[in-house]
């Protein structure tokens, strides 16, 4: 066994020697000297804060290997191949190989040559000749979350590895990943049955990264602007289906920057070849679904465009975690709008945990509505509390200016009590604006008492006030219900009692938007 004093300058040895780095960052240094002394842990780091070497360096003074446990089969060759230029015998075993590499791999383990082994946990049981602790000394747990189906990227092959602490008791592992709130982290301890490990939570914030987020009117343009002068400088721009990307990534191209679509549906060498091309800088803007980014290794993302909203805080963090991994100024800019919200609540219909990802969900439509610190929300929803408002988020920046929306919120409520609470939020503004489409006339709206009555005001403000009367809880979305706007208690003392409410304008001009977004 080593002694700590050795074990130290051992640990400080090879970080130079096989990473070039002169001295470990926070929490590094103690996460390895944990993992080495043989006891569990759980890592909690942000993307980018240096999660592999809390791994990958223990692993050269192990006696025997670290197995790494990964989901991304795609990944796994250039992990590996980096490691291997750093000196480091490290080899994956994974579905991609043929039964003869797969065997080349074990006679590789059980001649003790390698000091890392990646592997997809549905590749696991070929590995059983040689699971054990003569030749397995740590057992490393990338993508953590993944385990947990109360995380943000369940994977069901995941659920299995409860196993590795039973069969292999005396063989520490290490479970790492950028994001799970507290509830997940107890539940992958739980099922990885390793109860007792100990916590390592690095700060969450990102205080070089500028938050912000807008309603999602013209979204393309506001876009367009928002990129304008940032040519040589790259971003991701995540959208919800590969349509999306697709189309966002040609209309950028018209206007002359260099885009690529990326998502699920392209095979193996296109995904390459664009990570590729992004990691080079040769393509400057990747429009996205969240298959993408997961590992990409990129300091200089200088933006992190959210064109639909994410479906909860983790995947949302996670992401805008992609962008000023170098510590220079970045900005994560997020657009929001119902028909996101809808969307998104289509796809958890009949999950077996809707009730929860709804519940994430809706903090998500939180955050991107807040009129306050957004730094404040997201930091707390990981648990960690700060005392000052940031500073360097839109709300901070430019706070919202409120005015009496009495008379609007009125209007608005009226309208939907006219409608008999049968209408959606679009048909709703339609009618307070007047238009003369032909469900209007069909339906006969055009005779009910607030028809127009709204008509001086534009259809995006409309949107905005409605947003903030439903976040205040004057009206509701009847998601189960052709998402009709309903009213709700505090309705009537609005309409009947002159009850006060407070609104803010929109700032959807476009110097206001470079105003808010840069610095
Ligand atoms: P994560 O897995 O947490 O997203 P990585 O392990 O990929 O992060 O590390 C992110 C970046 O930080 C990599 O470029 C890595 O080489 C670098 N890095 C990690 N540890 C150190 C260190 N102690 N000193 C300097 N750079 C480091
Ligand atoms: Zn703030």
């Amino acid at each position: 066994m080593h002694t700590a004093s050795v074990l130290e300058e051992k640990a400080n040895t090879a970080l130079k020697k096989y990473f070039g780095y002169d001295q470990f960052r926070k929490n590094q240094h103690e996460i390895i000297q944990h993992f080495l002394s043989g006891q569990d842990g759980l890592v909690i780091m942000p993307t980018g804060g240096g999660k592999s070497i809390c791994f990958q360096l223990p692993a050269l003074l192990f006696e025997g290997l670290v197995l790494v446990i990964s989901p991304l089969i795609a990944l796994m060759k250039d992990q590996v191949d980096a490691l291997n230029v750093n000196g480091i015998e490290a080899t994956y075993f994974n579905s991609s190989q043929s039964a003869a590499d797969q065997q080349e791999v074990l006679n590789q383990v059980a001649q003790k040559k390698l000091k890392l082994l990646y592997v997809a946990p549905e590749s696991l049981s070929g590995l059983q000749p040689i699971l054990n602790s003569n030749y397995i000394s740590g057992i490393a747990i990338d993508e953590a979350h993944c385990i947990s189906s109360w995380g943000h990227d369940f994977r069901p092959s995941y659920q299995q590895l409860g196993f590795l602490k039973n069969q292999l008791p005396e063989v520490p592992i290490l479970a790492l990943t950028a994001t799970a709130d507290k509830a997940t982290r107890t539940d992958i301890l739980n099922q990885l049955n390793i109860p007792q490990a100990r916590l390592f939570l690095n700060s969450f914030d990102r205080p070089n990264i500028f938050l912000t987020a807008r309603p999602a009117v013209n979204r393309v343009q506001q876009i367009f602007d928002f990129i304008e002068n940032k040519s040589g400088e790259s971003g991701i721009i995540y959208c919800l289906s590969r349509k999306g990307t697709e189309g966002l990534a040609a209309k950028l191209e018209q206007k002359g920057y260099k885009a690529e679509a990326y998502h699920a549906g392209l095979n193996f060498e296109e995904r390459n070849r664009i990570q590729e091309n992004f990691v080079r800088d040769k393509t400057k803007i990747i429009c996205a679904t969240l298959a993408f980014g997961m590992g990409i290794d990129k300091s200089n993302v200088r933006y992190v465009i959210h064109y639909n909203m994410p479906k909860n805080i983790e995947g949302y963090y996670q992401e805008i975690g992609r962008a000023g991994r170098d510590g220079l100024a970045s900005t994560a800019l997020l657009f929001h709008t119902y028909a996101d919200i809808i969307q998104l609540r289509k796809f958890t219909e009949g999950a077996g945990n809707e009730e929860l990802q709804n519940a994430k969900l809706d903090r998500m439509k939180e955050f991107a509505e807040a009129t306050h610190c957004r730094r404040r929300i997201l930091l707390s929803y990981f648990g960690e509390y700060i005392e000052k408002d940031c500073g360097h988020c839109d709300n901070c920046k430019n706070p919202p200016v409120f005015f009496d929306g009495r008379i609007l919120a009125q209007k608005m409520l009226s309208c939907i009590a006219r409608l008999k609470q049968q209408e959606p939020a679009s048909m709703v503004i339609n009618v307070l604006r007047g238009s003369q489409n032909q469900s209007i006339r069909e339906k006969g709206y055009y005779r009910i008492k607030t028809y127009g009555t709204g008509k001086d005001i534009a259809w995006q403000e409309w949107q905005h006030y409605l947003t903030q009367l439903i976040n205040q809880g004057f009206c509701e979305i009847a998601f189960h219900q052709n998402n009709n706007l309903k009213l709700t208690q505090l309705s009537k003392k609005v309409l009947f009692e002159n009850y006060p409410v407070q609104l803010s304008k929109p700032q959807e001009d476009k110097k206001q938007l470079s105003k808010v977004i840069s610095k």
